[in-house]
């Protein structure tokens, strides 16, 4: 569930848990005062009318229209003869039966009748608007010197009278309201938990410039300080470590070269055959590690954009061909079979960038591959995009590795290759970036890989 839908959730539970509460706390309220008193202020109205009844000793039919004469003020009355006749005056009862308890009113020593105090659900406020005989107070009046039970309840229109409507309706609209003030404040909360996300996996990707438009006293707004201060301390970090890699690479690349050149001049003066072996070890390190130099170079002057760039109309058919021939020797050594369909395509791009990126892929596609393995390089054009593929039938890799081998300096087992700095994929990656393509890698462990790489036009 996400965290906007789980916060209203809670939210609306929270307020459907005080509406319970409340309702709860307003019923004891009113068994514990209101019940009583309405309950005497009916038997005091009762009180009144059997008095006014019995003083003035006015006969049944003249009691029967000073009872519909009372009724109007909002009462439902009812003169209950003992037999069990009954006559009602205002709104009439749904319910109209005399229990054995509002009998009871008829006997002896008993003059009262409590039907509010004993209703059936008398804990609940609700029971308090059942429209029904039981549920009234009565009295015993006698007319015409006969008894009578007189019964009387406030009829649940006035009951419920224009104030207890507000109420409710005021009850509705705080809760409408309180739901959707939740629904805005969740929002707004998640519009900066998001904020926060997309600004982390920027970070991911090395981009510490990503705008934060947060701002604020409260925790959030503290928290995106804290994010802004390490998106700067991150970014100086990230910026001293080119700096240094840059540094190193450049002060190494002329002892390297020295190293190469004289090693190589030594080579024709050492006369035993294991000296000329020494030397030629000598010779193969100082490339490598002048290799990683220049890799390091390259990476690191297009991070800072100060690679000097030169964009031109490039056929990328010509230069794997031309890579293919220089990598010849080594395809030889392995016995491997090179398959090309080139046909002539072009691309808007940096020639040195692009022939950089062919070379390393094409030297990962011998390096791992197997004896007498196949390479097979195609390039052709749609009308959106051109197209560049290099297969390989060498030892592949799992999934797992496909997903890391554009990671600078990762390497997907070190044993598999003594050789590689898992740097040639990440420059391959960059350069590719840097000319907006795309690349698939396709690979299966032991059956071998397919790089898939898309121009747009
Ligand atoms: P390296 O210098 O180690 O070759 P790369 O960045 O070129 O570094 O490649 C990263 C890793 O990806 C390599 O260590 C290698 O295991 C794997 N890899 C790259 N190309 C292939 C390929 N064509 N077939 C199998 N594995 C490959």
């Amino acid at each position: 569930m996400k965290l906007q839908q789980r916060f209203v959730m809670y939210a609306v539970l929270m307020i459907a848990a005080s509406i319970i509460v409340g309702f709860a706390v307003s019923n004891v309220l009113y068994v514990a005062f209101v019940k009583e008193q309405i309950n005497d202020r009916y038997l005091s109205v009762l009180e009144e009318f059997t008095e006014q009844i019995e003083l003035d000793q006015i006969t049944l039919e003249e009691t029967s229209s000073y009872l519909y004469s009372k009724s109007k003020l909002g009462y439902q009355i009812a003169l209950v003869a003992e037999e069990g006749t009954m006559h009602s005056y205002g709104v009439p009862f749904e319910e109209m039966q005399l229990t054995e308890q509002m009998a009871s009113i008829f006997k002896d020593g008993e003059t009262t009748y409590n039907g509010i105090e004993n209703a059936r659900f008398s804990g609940l406020m609700m029971s308090h608007f059942e429209n029904s005989l039981s549920n009234t107070v009565g009295l015993k009046v006698a007319i015409e010197g006969k008894d009578y039970g007189l019964f009387l309840r406030t009829t649940n229109s006035s009951m419920f009278s224009e104030m207890h409507l507000v109420l409710f309706g005021f009850v509705i609209a705080a809760f409408v309201i309180s739901v959707v003030g939740i629904l805005l404040i969740s929002r707004k909360l998640i519009r900066t938990i998001s904020e926060l996300t997309a600004a982390t996996e920027e970070i991911a990707n090395h981009n510490f410039d990503y705008p934060l438009t947060i701002t604020g006293k409260d925790e959030i707004g503290k928290l995106a300080d804290s994010f802004r201060m390490m998106q700067e301390k991150l970014a100086n970090t990230d910026e001293t470590r080119r700096k240094f890699i840059n540094n190193v690479s450049h002060d190494f690349q002329s002892p390297l070269l020295n190293i190469l050149g004289y090693s190589e001049l030594l080579q024709e003066e050492i006369a035993s055959e294991e000296g000329k072996q020494y030397n030629s070890v000598i010779q193969t390190e100082a490339k490598r590690l002048s290799n990683l130099t220049k890799q390091l170079l390259t990476l690191t002057s297009l991070d800072q954009g100060t690679y000097p760039i030169n964009k031109q109309e490039v056929r990328i058919d010509e230069q794997l061909h031309s890579v293919v021939r220089s990598f010849m020797w080594r395809i030889q050594e392995k016995e491997l079979e090179i398959d090309l369909d080139l046909s002539p395509t072009q691309v808007y791009g940096d020639r040195t960038l692009l022939m950089n990126a062919w070379e390393n892929l094409l030297s990962n596609a011998i390096k791992y591959n197997n004896e007498f393995g196949y390479i097979i390089i195609r390039t052709y054009e749609t009308e959106k995009a051109a197209f560049v593929e290099i297969e390989d039938t060498g030892i592949g890799m799992e999934q797992e590795s496909v997903d890391h081998i554009f990671e600078r300096f990762y390497r997907v087992d070190k044993a598999r290759n003594k050789e590689g700095m898992g740097l040639g994929l990440s420059i391959v990656h960059e350069v590719l970036t840097y000319h907006q393509a795309t690349i698939h890698v396709n690979s299966e462990l032991g059956k071998g890989t397919k790089f898939k790489i898309g121009f747009p036009k």
